[in-house]
């Protein structure tokens, strides 16, 4: 998918002279999120698009990011704006993505973005979730009308998917963390898909046999970086599952570089 990002983004720069843009904006120094943006801006570069890498420190005022999103909002060489969640506790992470220009919010998430999906018309779409249905999609998993359970229901991940799914015609559940029963709803899925941040709590007898599992979860911990589903066993059990790391981590890059390419599309329109 880069590899199209790539051809996509050589035509669009023969056809305008410039190559998109993506703004990715940083405040504070969290070392998770340091490393999100930079492999960001590096597989931005990589692809043939320019990357404007926005850093401020953790004590910026309201004022000062509002002020730098919105000059990126009136900057044409900005094809699409990133806003890099968590943001320090005395910022509000909805209100401040939610002032990126529509057109410009290549992670889905301002308001707009949101209704669209939720009413089914075109729009950028969060990119982690458009990484798992294409990951779904590759698989082969059959998704008319089967039993689709997602383990977490945030803004930025389980509703979308969760909204995804059930564009795509299955039959979708929802669970969180007041969910009775987590592991006998899961073992009805036919496609399990856990974003839930706890260390392989998805166990090998919460999976149906033949299930195709997606492990959303990035959880750090002394001995490696490990997923929500206890890969080694679940794998045992399940038809497809996906690594961590790997699997959705890279898929949610390439989302983020589609998404660009498709901001700087329509800005041209
Ligand atoms: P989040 O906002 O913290 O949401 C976690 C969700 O899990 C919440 O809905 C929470 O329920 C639910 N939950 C917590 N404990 C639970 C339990 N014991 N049983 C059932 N549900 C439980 O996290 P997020 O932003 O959605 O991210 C989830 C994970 O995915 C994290 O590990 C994150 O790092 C990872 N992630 C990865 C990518 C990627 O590109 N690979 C992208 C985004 C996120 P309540 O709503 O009831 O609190």
């Amino acid at each position: 998918m880069r590899a199209e990002v790539g051809e996509g983004v050589a035509e669009f720069t023969q056809q305008h002279g410039t190559p998109p843009g993506l703004a990715t904006v940083l405040v504070g120094e969290d070392p998770g999120s340091a490393i999100y943006v930079a492999n960001k801006q590096k597989a931005t570069a990589e692809v043939g698009m320019r990357g404007f890498d926005h850093r401020l420190s953790a004590d910026a005022t309201r004022e000062q990011v509002v002020d730098l999103i919105q000059r990126l909002n009136g900057d044409p060489a900005v094809s699409g704006i990133l806003c890099q969640l968590p943001v320090p506790g005395h910022l509000d992470g909805v209100e401040l993505t939610g002032l990126i220009e529509p057109g410009k919010d290549v992670d889905g998430l301002t308001p707009v973005s949101a209704g669209l999906l939720a009413l089914g018309r075109d729009g950028l779409r969060p990119c982690t979730p458009t990484g798992v249905m294409l990951l779904l999609e590759d698989a082969g998993a059959r998704l008319e009308g089967a039993e689709a359970v997602v383990v977490g229901r945030s803004n930025l991940f389980g509703k979308p998917m969760a909204q995804l799914l059930l564009g795509a015609n299955a039959t979708v559940t929802i669970c969180h963390s007041r969910t009775h029963d987590l592991a006998e709803v899961c073992r009805r899925a036919a496609v399990l898909v856990a974003a839930v941040g706890r260390d392989r709590m998805v166990k090998a007898d919460w999976i149906k046999p033949g299930a195709t599992v997606i492990d959303v979860g990035i959880n750090r911990s002394d001995d490696g970086l490990h997923g929500d589903v206890d890969f080694d066993a679940a794998a045992q059990v399940a038809g497809a599952i996906t690594p961590v790391p790997g699997g959705v981590g890279p898929m949610t890059i390439a989302c983020l570089l589609r998404n660009t390419l498709q901001a700087a599309r329509m800005a041209v329109r």
